[in-house]
């Protein structure tokens, strides 16, 4: 089942000579499970792509769908609704709250959405178990290295019944090792079921995703199955 479908989805910024066409008639399906990896030149929309599959933009024409739900036409609470219960983001410089411990942090999506607070807990410090982090749930972000911090970053995007994980240059910020092992996370997220775009300059990152979705000034150029990537060498027949 598709958990996102964007269905000739255009941007426009700005008017008259001023106008930017982001992204034009875009359209992108990606389903339960599946790990879609999206590159191309600075410029090409990448962001404005992620930006809008997360209901934070609107487009300017063409239309959103996400767990079946179709994103123009609801109303701004139960857009929001939908953002706080069934999307999580990573973003590049982590946005993790220096006041909070790992396990706050990562339970604060669900707290934000009225699970009291120790349900809440439980359910971040089992989301960092999951990320091999437990140990360090009651560390402050400024305790934790920068992988750590990341998979902290992730635990708290896929906490609680998330269907869609949007990550902008989810590895801009680490060194080749972790930005692998940050990979190799989100991809066993989605093998539980939830559905990922990545954005990555990196093609050795983008060959643990299912699909490779390349743009150009704003249009999808060419989508393609990457060559047989290091997860095949340790899960094959995915
Ligand atoms: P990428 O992420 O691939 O670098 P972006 O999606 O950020 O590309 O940008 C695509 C185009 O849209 C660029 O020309 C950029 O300048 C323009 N753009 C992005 N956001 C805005 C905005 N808020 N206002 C005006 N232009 C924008």
């Amino acid at each position: 089942m598709s958990v996102l479908e964007l269905n000739g989805v255009s941007k426009v910024y700005g008017d008259g000579p001023a106008e930017v066409r982001a992204l034009h008639e875009v359209s992108l399906t990606v389903d339960e499970g599946e790990l879609v990896a999206v590159m191309g030149p600075s410029g090409s929309g990448k962001s404005t792509l992620l930006t809008i599959a997360g209901t934070l933009e609107a487009p300017s024409a063409g239309e959103v769908v996400i767990a079946g739900a179709a994103v123009t036409g609801m109303s701004r609470n139960d857009r929001a609704r939908l953002r706080r219960r069934s999307i999580g983001y990573v973003f590049q410089n982590f946005n993790l709250l220096a006041g909070l411990t790992a396990a706050e942090n990562v339970a604060l999506p669900l707290e934000l959405d009225g699970v009291p607070a120790k349900v809440a807990r439980e359910a971040g410090v089992q989301a960092l178990e999951e990320l091999g982090l437990r140990e360090r749930s009651g560390s402050f972000p400024d305790e934790l290295s920068g992988g750590e911090r990341q998979r902290v970053a992730i635990a708290r995007a896929v906490v609680g019944d998330r269907r869609l994980l949007l990550a902008d240059e989810p590895s801009g910020a680490l060194d080749s090792a972790n930005g692998e092992a940050v990979m190799r996370l989100i991809r066993t997220a989605c093998r539980r079921g939830v559905a990922g775009v990545v954005v990555t300059h990196d093609a050795q990152l983008a060959s643990w995703a299912d699909r490779v979705v390349f743009l150009r000034d704003g249009r999808v150029v060419d989508q393609t199955a990457p060559a047989a990537g290091p997860e095949s060498l340790i899960a094959p027949g995915r």
